[in-house]
């Protein structure tokens, strides 16, 4: 009886241990075996980086569930890696409703690559979405999916990233009616008591959704986030129409063959007061908070809860 008694303290202090006597074996839901990820179909590509839908199907009979995969197009340890690594440890720690769920990682070769699985998304972009739904989507709901976007760019300055790459492609579309951010590609994290993040590595940047001081001094404040977010708001309004996508406006203002001088001419209409124009349709109301976002100096944007406080009095 004692030993019966022994046993059973066992048991209670080894949960794992109860079923039949076989240790259970715990298993972290986060690690995926990479033989069990079937490729369906390419998702999108980035400079480094490519985004696919896979199943994964541990039972093998295709009872799995669809996950979108990111990894590297190049095989390689060089700096873009270490940027995969660095999105994955910022989207592990983000947990809200509007940015798009980590679920986990899957690993190859011992550990040499690495892949990074979130959820997938069927409507894909608001880039991809909002063209083709443009009938069946009003200006209200546009409005949501700036107070969303706001929302999830709210939470991302209280957790001190700033994403620098906000744009209409890196919007997922979840449903009609909730879109979350996704591509923290570019995000970094700011300590503390510095209030900006200076870029040190030359990379393809998203040039015109770019505030002055990015451009300028590489410099990126949250508020360079709210400049972007600004870009973003007119694509909305003009469904990311591409005749007048931010870098058409842009180069048939200036004009195409400046090659390198480009980024220059850019910087110098924008310090001259350059700026896009209001979309065909867009109520003025929206445009004003468009050009709030725009504000030559950081410090003079309006904020992200600003901006939610202003469109749902507009939704009102
Ligand atoms: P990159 O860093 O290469 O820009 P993104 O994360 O922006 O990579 O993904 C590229 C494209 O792939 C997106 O614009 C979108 O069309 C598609 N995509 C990315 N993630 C998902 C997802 N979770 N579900 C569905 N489509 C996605
Ligand atoms: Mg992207």
């Amino acid at each position: 009886r004692a030993i019966v008694r022994e046993l059973d303290r066992i048991k209670e202090q080894n949960p794992a241990m109860v079923s039949g006597g076989v240790p259970v074996q715990e298993i972290d839901p986060t690690l995926f075996e990479s033989r069990f990820l079937k490729t369906i179909r390419d998702l999108g590509e980035g400079h480094f980086g490519k985004v696919e839908l896979c199943l994964y199907d541990p039972h093998g009979d295709h009872s799995g569930q669809k996950v979108a995969v990111k990894s590297l197009k190049s095989e390689s340890d060089g700096p873009e890696c270490s940027n995969l690594r660095r999105e994955i440890n910022t989207m592990r720690e983000l947990y809200h409703s509007n940015i798009v769920k980590y679920k986990g990682i899957c690993t190859e070769e011992g550990g040499r690559t690495i892949k990074l699985i979130m959820e997938y998304l069927p409507a894909g972009s608001l880039k991809d979405y909002l063209p083709r739904h443009k009938a069946q989507t009003s200006q209200e709901r546009l409005l949501l999916y700036a107070i969303q976007i706001c929302q999830g760019m709210d939470y991302l300055g209280s957790q001190n990233y700033i994403h620098r790459d906000l744009a209409a492609r890196n919007v997922l579309v979840e449903s009609e009616t909730l879109v979350k951010i996704g591509d923290f590609g570019l995000t970094k994290s700011i300590k503390n008591n510095e209030e900006y993040y200076t870029v040190r590595e030359e990379q393809d940047s998203p040039v015109y959704w770019y505030a002055p001081e990015c451009l300028i001094h590489r410099k990126f404040y949250k508020a360079s986030d709210v400049w972007s977010f600004g870009v973003t708001l007119y694509e909305l309004m003009t469904y990311c129409d591409r005749k007048m996508s931010p870098p058409e406006m842009f180069l048939s203002t200036i004009g195409r063959s400046h090659g390198q001088m480009t980024m220059a001419r850019l910087v110098k209409a924008l310090e001259g007061g350059w700026r896009l124009s209001c979309p065909p349709s867009c109520p003025d109301k929206v445009y004003i908070q468009m050009r709030r976002c725009w504000a030559h100096a950081p410090e003079d944007r309006v904020d992200f809860k600003g901006l939610i406080e202003e469109f749902e009095c507009l939704l009102s």
